[in-house]
């Protein structure tokens, strides 16, 4: 057992994550002690003081003797200092400067300055660096293209674009990966009340049509896995949609820009589904195989084969689909690298347009936690989960892949709690980049967000008091819809008045 004690709350939170980043398999706990004299203690286990956050870090590097990947960051959105490092560095020059890459691909002396700022100021590696700059670039470049000639300030001033994007959630799956990290549940168990939840949504979207009008940037259906509503229930949740955000007539006008349907589970795709998702002008899917080997889908509770990827995949693009990204994970249970770079292979035969490639999230257990609940979920023995040091091979094999694919990395993320303090990297080819993952990753447009667990992100020019900060003034305001799918479903059938108790 660890204990952090810090001497105020601001630093406690930071001190806990890195603590847990640099020690992810020791039970912490945490707690303010105003009156102690030192900023951060660690007590237990292990014993050290630091004054500074920065001190911290280089302590507990010290002790362990490793260095983490993205240094002394912990937030969930490392690009963002690589983005004000271009904006800072570009300041001055044209509105589209010229690409600063070296004609080999590399980013030259531009990425190499920067790669040089971020270790000495954050410790973060080289090839993060790399990876981070590489993506701030290409999303500055997209975000421009999609600012038109009317750039959109915030007063704080950072660029952002006016209007909104559509998330709708579909809460339902095949079956429920032991991994999960979403409120997602079995199709099966809800299957009474898949309807109701239906008639709920389209009541929310209803309102949020009427608060906002015009069309959306983009419009993505997520989840759980949309595709495992039945056919009729699909082919209505997309005709209410077109009905409440006229969408034929924005995907005719040019307005909205992409439309994403997560197929995700290939268990949950059939023909009839695919012809639905295309009558009604769905620009984008996803089929996630997480991995193609088939021990680890049996023992991750993913009730499908690796031939059923295939065949939804080829499905698919039979049937017009230009524009598929396939998900796979890093670190599942049992896997080694060379499982990995068979995944990859695979992934390379059938050749998809982007490839988003996460770490697995270790959420509240350790490594040996997981492995445990896994094995007593599948009946028996999984083997074990990787090291760091072989998932960051994996994570670095995948980059390999994607770059072969002739994909770059467009977007990136972290969650809390993942193993090895990695990321989740989505690559796409030129032109097939997912749009709404960027506008949502880098905050730079209010999000809509329709369906139980969903989070509507709006987005204000003049900052506003934001009532989840004790009144602090913020541009982004966030509202969080209830998770439970009964509880949304009853809510919304007790604002209009109908109730099925
Ligand atoms: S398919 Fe995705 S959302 Fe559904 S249970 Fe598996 S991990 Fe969760």
């Amino acid at each position: 057992m660890i204990r952090v004690k810090c001497n105020h709350n601001a630093t406690l939170y930071y001190a806990y994550h890195l603590a847990k980043a640099f020690l992810p398999d020791r039970e912490i706990t945490s707690e303010v002690i105003p009156e102690q004299e030192d900023a951060v203690c660690l007590e237990g286990e292990i014993s050290l003081r630091a004054a500074t956050e920065r001190d911290l870090y280089t302590a507990l590097r010290d002790l362990t003797g490793q260095d983490l990947p993205w240094g002394m960051l912990t937030g969930v959105r490392p690009t963002k200092l690589a983005t004000l490092w271009l904006e800072e560095h570009l300041a001055g020059q044209e509105e589209h400067p010229a690409d600063p890459a070296a004609s080999d691909g590399s980013c030259g002396e531009w990425q190499q300055a920067f790669a040089e700022w971020f270790y000495r100021d954050r410790f973060v590696s080289e090839a993060k660096a790399k990876v981070a700059f590489q993506i701030a670039r290409k999303e500055r470049k997209i975000c421009r293209e999609l600012e038109g000639d009317e750039p959109s300030v915030l007063s704080d001033g950072k660029r952002y674009l006016p209007g909104w994007s559509l998330y709708i959630g579909i809460p339902f799956c095949p079956s429920v990966c032991s991994y999960c990290s979403f409120s997602s549940g079995s199709i099966h168990v809800y299957r009474d009340r898949v309807d109701r939840y239906l008639e709920a949504l389209f009541r929310e979207m209803q309102q949020k049509a009427q608060m906002y009008g015009t069309w959306p940037s983009t419009v993505y259906i997520g989840g759980g896995t949309p595709t495992s509503l039945n056919e009729e229930q699909l082919e209505r949740l997309l005709s209410e949609a077109d009905r409440i955000f006229a969408l034929p007539e924005g995907l005719k006008a040019g307005k909205i820009r992409e439309y994403t349907v997560e197929a995700g589970r290939p268990d949950s795709i059939t023909e009839g589904k695919l012809r639905v998702l295309k009558q009604h002008g769905v620009t984008r899917i996803s089929i996630n195989p997480q991995s193609m080997q088939q021990k680890t889908l049996d023992v991750i509770g993913r009730s499908h084969t690796t031939q059923q990827i295939r065949d939804a995949f080829q499905m698919a693009r039979e049937l017009g689909f230009d524009n598929i990204n396939m998900d796979i994970i890093a670190g599942l249970p049992g896997e080694t690298q060379a499982d990995m770079d068979d995944t990859l292979r695979q992934i390379r035969e059938m050749s998809p347009d982007s490839l988003t490639v996460h770490s697995l999230a270790i959420k509240r257990s350790s490594a040996i936690g997981i492995r445990k609940k896994l094995a007593e979920k599948s009946g028996g023995e999984t083997g074990p989960i990787a090291d760091s040091g072989e998932i960051s091979r994996m994570i670095d094999d995948a980059y390999h892949a994607a770059r072969e694919m002739g994909m770059e990395p467009y977007y990136l993320y972290r969650q809390k709690s993942i193993a090895g303090n990695f990321e989740n990297i989505g690559y796409a080819r030129p032109e097939k980049e997912g749009l709404y993952n960027i506008l949502i990753i880098e905050e730079v447009q209010s999000i809509l967000a329709c369906g139980a667990g969903a989070s509507t992100k709006l987005l204000y020019p003049e900052p506003v008091p934001n009532p989840a900060r004790n009144g602090q003034l913020t541009h982004m305001i966030r509202r969080e819809n209830v998770k439970d799918i009964d509880e949304y479903i009853r809510r919304w059938e007790q604002e209009t008045g109908e109730s099925h108790a």
